[in-house]
C-alpha cells in the first residue's frame, strides 16, 4: 500500500520498536548499538530515568498554558542555561529551526531598534546547517536544499568554512550578525582552524555585528565541553540549542545577552509551544545532567577513545575509510567507499550510524555510551571495513 506519508525523506528500511540506553531494537526483534542517537538528539540514550521521571511527572500535572501566563519551567531552565553560559536571556521554541530563526529575528531588531534598520545582513558559511525554514535555509545557502523554493530569502552571504579573509572581504556596514556553526555536523563533522572563530569575534566587534553559534549540534556536552565554543575561548552574543536539550522531546533555545536581546520587546516574537511545560520540565533534567563537571569529563575521555579507535581503523583501512575528523562524541570518517554502502553494511552488522555531506558517517552516540560500547563498535567498523571493497590504489 502507498504510504500516506509526504514522501521527504529517503528512509532506511528499518522501523525502530523500543530503545534502551545505547541500544535500539526493531520491529522483528534485532538489536543495534545507536551511533547515531536520533540525529545527535539522544543524548542521554534512550528511556533515561531521569528523563522519564521528569516528563511523567509533568504529564501527570499540567501539559500546555500558553505563553499568555507565566510558565515556572520556562523561568527555571532560562535561569539555568545564563548560569552555565553567556547569555543573559533566553527565547524558547521548538526545533533547531525555529532557534535559529529567532537568532536572526534578533540581530535585524536589535540593529532596527538602534536607528540602523540598513543593518540586516548575515554573514554565513559554505558547507553549513541551520534548519529548514526559508530564512534558515538562506542562511546555510546549500543551492540542493533551496532547489525549487526559490525566491531566496534575500540578506545572506556567504565564505568558505574556515577562510577568515573572504569573512573579512564579505562584512560591511550593513553586515547585522555573522552565524556559523563552532563545528559542523551536517557539512561533515569539520572543526575549523584554532583562530577562526576568534578571528569572527574579531570581526564582529569591528563591524558592529552580533556573533551568532548555532550550537543546535555541537553544543550540550557533545564536544566534551558544555558548549563547543568553549573549546575555542570565544565568547558569542547569540547562541542556538535544540536537539540534545530534549533528549527526544522537541524543545530549542535561543540564548542572547541583555544587549543583543535589547530589541526582542514584548510582541516582537512568540511560539505557542515554545517552552511548553512538558518541555521545560524534560530540558531542565537534561541541563543537571550534562552540565555536571564529571559527566563533561567522561564524554571528553570517552571520546578520546573513540577518536583513538577511529585513528586506528582509518591507519589500517585508508581505502575505505580516508579521514577521521571530530571532537569529544562528535566524531566523523570519510569515506573513500560509497558512503550509503558504508551505512547499510554497517546497519546490517548491528550499528548505527548517520551519514553528513563531503562523504562523512558520523559517529554520534548518546552521551552516556560506555567504554565497552565504544570498543563494540569499532570492532563492527573494523568488521565492515574488512569486508568492503576498498577503493583501488
Ligand atoms: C539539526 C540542526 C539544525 C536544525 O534543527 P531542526 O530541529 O531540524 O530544525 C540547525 N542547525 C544545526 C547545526 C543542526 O545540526
Amino acid at each position: 500500500m502507498a504510504s500516506a506519508v509526504m514522501p521527504t525523506y529517503a528512509r532506511a528500511p528499518v522501523t525502530f520498536a523500543k530503545g534502551e540506553g545505547c541500544r535500539l531494537i526493531d520491529t522483528e526483534g534485532r538489536r543495534y548499538l545507536d551511533f547515531g542517537a536520533g540525529i545527535a538528539v539522544c543524548g542521554l540514550g534512550h528511556a533515561h530515568p531521569a528523563l522519564i521521571e521528569a516528563l511523567t511527572r509533568q504529564a501527570n500535572t499540567l501539559w500546555h498554558t500558553s505563553n499568555l501566563y507565566r510558565v515556572e519551567g520556562q523561568e527555571k531552565v532560562a535561569a539555568k542555561l545564563a548560569a552555565l553560559s553567556f547569555g543573559d536571556v533566553v527565547f524558547f521554541a521548538n526545533s533547531g529551526a525555529e532557534s535559529n530563526e529567532c537568532s536572526i529575528k534578533l540581530a535585524r531588531r536589535y540593529h532596527a531598534s538602534r536607528g540602523n534598520p540598513d543593518k540586516w545582513r548575515i554573514l554565513a558559511f559554505e558547507g553549513s546547517f541551520h534548519g529548514r525554514t526559508l530564512a534558515t535555509l538562506a542562511a546555510a545557502g546549500n543551492p540542493k536544499n533551496l532547489q525549487g523554493f526559490g525566491p531566496v530569502v534575500t540578506g545572506f552571504d556567504h565564505a568558505p568554512y574556515g577562510d577568515l579573509a573572504t569573512a573579512e572581504a564579505l562584512l560591511g556596514s550593513e553586515t547585522a550578525a555573522i552565524l556559523v556553526e563552532p563545528i559542523q555536523g551536517e557539512g561533515g563533522i569539520r572543526v575549523p582552524p584554532p583562530d577562526f572563530l576568534k578571528g569572527l569575534r574579531a570581526l564582529a566587534d569591528r563591524h558592529g555585528a552580533l556573533l551568532m553559534f548555532d550550537e543546535v549540534q555541537c553544543g550540550l556536552a557533545r564536544s566534551g565541553r558544555l558548549f563547543a565554543h568553549e573549546r575555542f575561548g570565544v565568547v558569542p552574543d547569540v547562541m542556538s540549542l535544540a536537539k540534545t536539550l530534549g533528549g527526544g522531546f522537541p524543545v530549542a533555545a535561543c540564548v542572547a545577552t541583555a544587549r543583543a536581546a535589547s530589541g526582542m520587546t514584548a510582541g516582537s516574537h512568540a511560539s505557542t509551544f515554545g517552552g511548553n511545560l512538558l518541555a521545560m520540565a524534560v530540558a531542565s533534567a537534561v541541563l543537571d545532567i550534562v552540565a555536571e563537571p564529571s559527566f563533561l569529563a567522561s564524554v571528553a575521555r570517552k571520546g578520546e577513545t573513540l577518536a583513538g579507535g577511529l585513528d586506528a581503523l582509518v591507519n589500517r583501512h585508508p581505502r575505505v575509510f580516508e579521514q577521521r575528523r571530530g571532537v569529544g562524541l562528535m566524531q566523523g570518517l570519510r569515506c573513500a567507499v560509497p558512503q550509503d554502502e558504508a551505512v547499510d553494511r554497517l546497519r546490517d552488522a548491528g550499528l548505527i550510524v548517520v551519514p553528513a555531506q563531503d562523504k562523512v558517517i558520523r559517529l554520534i552516540p548518546p552521551l552516556i555510551v560506555e567504554e565497552p560500547e565504544i570498543d563494540e563498535a569499532l570492532l563492527i567498523l573494523e568488521s565492515v571495513a574488512r569486508s568492503m571493497p576498498a577503493k583501488a590504489a
